[in-house]
């Protein structure tokens, strides 16, 4: 089953192994945002024999279609992580779980907020915010973020020499997220909105004050500000994300990314490593990340 479609890290690094620049097999991540934004949030990650969702909040129908577009066979999935119990990033956990026998790591405080949403998994796999878990191929450490939910999470996943991060869906961003997101090698950064947008935009002021406030979402500046925070050199990649579609422009999200980037070269030469930046989109799949120097995929 897993010779058909996307061939795993794992057995990249076998074909690879004859070769002079062979790559260890830990030494390669791949990650791809299948879709993010209010309707709907997704990420594939990747690791050795170890393939995993980080949220399923499209259907379970399209998920799959967007795992296809990648190469990537439901069958070969071995878990999915949830960040909070919001519908754009559950709505299909649970049918997929089912369908495919997928272990689905969780807190206790969001598998009771979703209630029937998340009802009937086959396996539901509690952890604890704050608490490292090890799946396979990953240690995962998930840790608290300030958002509108029970016990709302991003994900640290380390594979051994290579971290990623995921971190949307949070009103601000904390020392505590600095801290454990400061060595990631591929950060999932929410963008969400740009404020006056969403000032002069058709939000009603009781929704405008939920984005904003503090457990709302992330303003770009403030997604840039910690990007300037936490850049250094083994910073491959950012794909920002959950881009709010009435509130923002992806023009204005990469705008604040490159002005942190313009200042890290004037300070230190234009030959300084910098992070690729790129954009996940709510209505089709991006790029497919391979850490690890490779460079991406496609
Ligand atoms: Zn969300
Ligand atoms: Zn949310």
């Amino acid at each position: 089953m897993r010779e058909r479609g996307l061939q795993t890290i794992a057995r990249l690094c076998e074909q690879a192994d004859d070769k002079a620049d062979a790559v260890p097999c830990d030494h390669l991540l791949r990650f791809c945002v299948l879709g993010s934004g209010s309707k709907g949030n997704a990420t594939f990650v990747e690791a050795g024999e170890t393939r995993l969702l980080i949220d399923a909040g499209f259907s379970g129908k399209e998920i799959e279609r967007r795992l296809a577009e990648i190469g990537v066979e439901p069958e070969t999935l071995s878990g999915l992580l949830i960040t909070h119990e919001h519908g754009d990033h559950i709505k299909g956990a649970a049918i997929l779980s089912r369908r495919f026998r997928l272990p689905v790591f969780v807190n206790e405080a969001t598998l009771a907020a979703a209630g029937p949403v998340l009802e009937n998994l086959p396996q539901s796999k509690p952890f604890v915010t704050g608490e490292t878990f090890v799946f396979q191929d990953f240690q995962i450490h998930p840790f608290a973020i300030s958002h509108d939910a029970a016990d709302p999470v991003g994900f640290l996943l380390n594979n051994g020499s290579l971290l990623m991060g995921y971190c949307t869906d949070t009103g601000v961003v904390s020392r505590l997220m600095q801290h454990r997101l400061s060595s990631c090698h591929g950060l999932v950064l929410e963008c969400n909105h740009d404020p006056d947008l969403l000032r002069n935009g058709p939000y009603p002021p009781s929704l405008q004050q939920r984005v904003r406030g503090n457990t709302g979402h992330l303003a770009n500046a403030d997604a840039a500000g910690f990007l300037s925070d936490i850049l250094h050199d083994g910073l491959e990649h950012v794909v920002l994300s959950h881009i709010s579609e009435t509130n923002n422009h992806p023009d204005l999200a990469q705008e604040a990314m490159a002005a942190v980037l313009q200042t890290l070269r004037s300070q230190r030469g234009d030959n300084c490593p910098v992070p690729t930046i790129s954009l996940a989109h709510q209505d089709r799949v991006g790029e497919v990340v391979i850490l690890g120097g490779r460079g991406e995929e496609r």
